[in-house]
């Protein structure tokens, strides 16, 4: 006898008939889970953070298999609300497993990003994605497919100190690159710095990255900006020649280690304490920009700091400020508008003397022009990739025609 359909949607599934060859019959033949490290799981599903990035406050399991993640930034409001999470989500078969995203704080910003490797991302899709109010907070609520493997469901892509330590890898292979450890993070991470260029240049640029550790999309145009300076094209060449690029592109380890909405171990806003240098991150760019001033043999030319927020802006010191060389930021930004063709560069220009910023600090104590390159979160990765590689063509060209000093 045949049998009916509705035999199967009764939870009959076990039943020969009702399940297509190969499927997981899920309540019979799936083995419970045991996930080490689990900070949540019913057997069936589980969540863990047990990755460099990996960050909740707290979750639980429901009876009818929903995950409950509560949010919360690493130091008490007010906080920046750059709102990271990143979890892995384990399940015994495939399944579509709901999970709700509750904030302490702020509430819902990062658009969520799927990967089952750690290296390949894709949008959840926007449709699995339900931003709601809740008591003036907002959640969000996810629906994830998942084939059975683990998948890491993250605020950005995964771009930890190994991700850094691999590019690094791959740049000095070049022979372009020399690389060093520039001191240690409050934890004791290491702080790496690259130079290129000729090491005898009297003209220096310094490039940061990374004080905020949500802020993925700055290292997104930070990484083909760097890239670019290494390129075999003679503009390239002349600008090594010419210039020598120290960068560090990772200056908060430990916030992003231990997926920090803003700040460092020591609870302090890195960009907020180019002054005051209280923490031994910032101190150790403060050395960095001290070597080069008290060096009778090299100049600073240009600082520029990369970051993210809500659009692509550039944070920039007014034209009306005398700036050293002159006038380079307009004359920069003009040429990189020219080389974007169908996109709209747009500048703030802004300038508080003290504020301790690294713009700020660059333009108060050195006269150099400074800039914040803010990407946006959600910006379109290839789109970011233009970006850091025209803006890295038009400060070469920019630099080179500018007086020597
Ligand atoms: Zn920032």
């Amino acid at each position: 006898m045949k049998r009916g359909i509705s035999a199967c949607l009764a939870g009959a599934i076990w039943l020969s008939g009702c399940v297509a060859p190969g499927a997981a019959s899920l309540d019979r033949a799936a083995e419970p889970l045991a996930v080490a490290d689990a900070r949540c799981s019913d057997g069936s599903v589980a969540i863990d953070t047990a990755f460099d990035a990996g960050a909740l406050a707290s979750c639980t399991v429901g009876d009818d298999g929903r995950i409950s993640i509560t949010l919360s930034p690493e130091d008490a409001p007010p906080i920046n609300c750059s709102a990271w999470y990143a979890f892995r989500l384990h399940s015994n078969a495939p399944r579509v497993v709901g999970i709700d995203l509750n904030y302490t704080a702020c509430g819902h910003r990062y658009e969520p990003k799927v990967s089952y490797d750690g290296v390949e991302w894709t949008y959840l899709d926007p449709a699995k994605v339900e931003v709601m109010e809740v008591e003036g907070t907002r959640m969000a609520r996810l629906s994830i497919r998942t084939d059975g493997r683990p998948i890491f469901v993250s605020a950005q892509e995964i771009i930890v100190p190994a991700t850094y330590d691999a590019w690094l890898d791959g740049l000095e292979e070049t022979g372009m690159v020399e690389r060093e450890t520039l001191g240690h993070s409050a934890e004791g991470r290491a702080i790496e710095i690259m130079y290129l260029g000729n090491p005898a240049a009297r003209e220096q640029v310094v490039l940061v990255g990374r004080q905020h550790p949500p802020e993925v999309t700055g290292a997104l145009a930070m990484f083909p900006f760097v890239e670019t300076l290494l390129e075999h094209t003679e503009l390239a060449r002349r600008f090594r020649e010419r210039f020598r690029v120290s960068a560090v592109p990772l200056l908060n380890p430990d916030g992003v280690v231990k997926g920090h909405w803003r700040h460092n171990t020591g609870g302090v806003d890195l960009n907020r304490d180019w002054g005051p240098f209280t923490q031994p991150e910032t101190q150790l760019m403060r050395d960095v920009l001290v070597a080069i001033d008290n060096d009778p043999d090299r100049r600073l030319r240009l600082l520029l700091d990369f970051h993210s927020t809500g659009r692509d802006i550039f944070y920039t010191i007014p034209d009306e400020l005398p700036t050293d060389p002159p006038l380079f930021t307009r004359d920069w930004l003009a040429r990189y508008q020219d080389r974007m063709s169908g996109y709209e560069v747009t500048r703030d220009a802004r300038h508080e003397v003290g504020r301790p910023i690294s713009k700020a600090h660059a333009f108060d104590t050195y006269g150099v022009p400074a800039v914040t390159f803010e990407l946006g979160d959600e910006t379109d990765r290839t789109l970011i990739r233009r970006i850091g590689r025209e803006a890295a063509i038009a400060m070469m060209e920019e630099l080179l025609a500018t007086e020597r000093p």
